[in-house]
């Protein structure tokens, strides 16, 4: 019996559900990654640094199959049209991988699947990205959770060892086979992106990269709790662009905050169980990608302000915190949890921009992105969401900042036109005297924007916008 593996988000070659079951049921198995033309071309810049990251994770699986006797057979094409052509050359009997609960690649992964079973070919694919998914985590009446705590609560009771024991792929790894024809990897010029720079954002990459950030963490985790919220500190784990492609195996971070224990890691477990709560809401309500989670949210009137988004995506609002965060997205794909709450706040909060516009902006920027988490998120700083904050609390750009930058380092990393304010001022440089400003040589609404809106009054609007749809909160 022979079979293929197609790889997707889950770039390993250790504990992966659709490679184990592959070499365990086969005689024979092949790879695949297919660099999928439908989600590549549709990328709006061509310096996508997601490709980069992507480009050397599947370039180091390739090289860890090869080591084991395989490698990869890599794909420059429309998988849809490419996995089942290719499983025809080869005569497998089957296609194996993980299941995906986006709604695009649902429907992708359906169209091969029927592609296939035309053929007389089998499509098996496996929970792999999370430990429950779907609807093995209900209520007691069998709805899915419409809130985290209990959701949270029904998962660790239903946790046993078994769900985060790792797959044992090494024990069968004799069944690998190398590509029949030799297929390298083409390089990301031929791919039509140009290199970026991935050092320079300090993000490891592949299946090492992984190991070395969760190393690095493994050592931090007992603070996690403490360090969490501060965006200058290194409190987090840097890992969610590894979770997103699948460098890092969800069964092996579990477990270990799982055994590991403490308030550190009873906390991040509670990280990773809000991905699956957000993957179970996107899988039982697909809608949400366009809609929000409370529909009578969609009636909301939104401002249209093309120069305030403007402003938010570049990071020119007059509020510091804002804009320091903004800034850390667009240099490096990357943007603390506290920050994201933020700036997601502000845009739909203060400027009163529908949060779908700055969804679209953080799926096009973030290396980590994910639809289910950020779509999750997103609705949870509108307030149009699951579980999500209350629509009358509204952040305080100023006050977060004093509270989760204090001194105001973060701000002067990213925003180095601040760089010498005063931690007092820093917060809100507009309310910096004038001899004070002329003695920095820092004229506020010159080198640094004015505040473009003014938080008092914009709440009131917001206050006021969610009153004619929500009266009850
Ligand atoms: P850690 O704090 O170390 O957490 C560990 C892991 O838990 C993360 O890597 C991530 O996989 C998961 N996680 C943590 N917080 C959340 C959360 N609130 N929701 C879902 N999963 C979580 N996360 C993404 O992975 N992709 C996104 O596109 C994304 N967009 C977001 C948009 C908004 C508006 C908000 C408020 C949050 C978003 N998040 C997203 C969640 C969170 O901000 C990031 O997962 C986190 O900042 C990544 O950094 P880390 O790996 O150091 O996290």
């Amino acid at each position: 019996r022979k079979a293929l593996v197609w790889f997707r988000r889950d770039l390993r070659h250790f504990d992966h559900a659709a490679l184990y079951h592959a070499l365990r049921d086969n005689d024979a198995v092949y790879a695949v990654f297919v660099f999928d033309r439908d989600i590549l071309d549709a990328l709006p810049s061509r310096t996508d640094r997601r490709v980069g990251f992507i480009h050397a994770a599947v370039l180091e699986l390739d090289a860890a199959l090869r080591a084991r006797g395989g490698g990869l057979i890599v794909i420059d094409g429309r998988a849809e049209a490419e996995l089942p052509a290719l499983a025809a050359r080869l005569g497998v009997d089957a296609v194996y991988a993980n299941h995906d609960y986006e709604p695009q690649a649902i429907a992708r992964d359906a169209a091969v699947a029927e592609a296939l079973a035309a053929q007389g070919r089998a499509w098996r694919s496996f929970k792999d990205q999370v430990i429950f998914e779907r609807d093995e985590i209900l209520t007691q009446a069998g709805t899915p959770y419409g809130v985290f705590t209990p959701y949270r609560c029904a998962w660790l009771a239903a946790l046993t060892p078994d769900h985060v024991a790792s797959f044992p792929v090494a024990e069968h790894l004799a069944r690998l086979r190398p590509p029949p024809v030799a297929t390298p990897v083409p390089s990301l010029d031929a791919l039509g992106f140009s290199a970026c720079n991935l050092a320079d954002l300090e993000l490891p990459t592949g299946m090492s990269g992984g190991e070395t950030l969760f190393a690095d963490f493994r050592d931090r985790i007992d603070a996690y709790r403490q360090l969490r919220d501060f965006p200058a500190r290194k409190g987090v784990s840097y890992l969610s662009a590894h979770l997103r492609f699948g460098t890092v195996s969800i069964r092996q971070l579990a477990s270990y905050a799982w055994c590991h224990g403490g308030q550190g890691a009873e906390t991040w477990l509670a990280e990773l169980i809000w991905r699956e709560f957000y993957q179970m809401v996107l899988w039982h309500r697909p809608e949400v990608v366009a809609h929000c989670y409370r529909p009578a949210l969609d009636a909301l009137q939104w401002d249209d302000w093309p120069e305030g988004f403007a402003a938010w995506c570049a990071g020119r609002t007059g509020y510091p915190i804002v804009d320091a965060a903004m800034r850390q997205l667009n240099q490096t794909g990357y943007m603390h949890n506290r920050l994201r709450m933020i700036a997601a706040s502000f845009l739909t909060k203060d400027l009163g921009i529908d949060w779908r516009r700055g969804e679209r902006y953080f799926a096009q920027q973030l290396n980590d992105y994910d639809l289910a988490a950020n779509n999750g998120g997103w609705q949870w700083a509108a307030s149009t969401g699951c579980d999500a904050q209350p629509w009358f609390r509204i952040f305080n750009p100023v006050t977060q900042s004093q509270k989760f930058d204090a001194e105001g380092r973060f701000i002067r990393r990213y925003v180095p036109e601040l760089a010498a304010v005063p931690a007092r001022f820093i917060h809100a440089p507009w309310t910096l005297p004038p001899v004070e400003q002329a003695a920095l040589g820092l004229r506020i609404g010159a080198d640094y924007p004015a505040p473009i809106v003014d938080h008092a009054a914009a709440r009131a609007r917001t206050l006021a916008r969610f009153r004619v749809v929500a009266p009850a909160g």
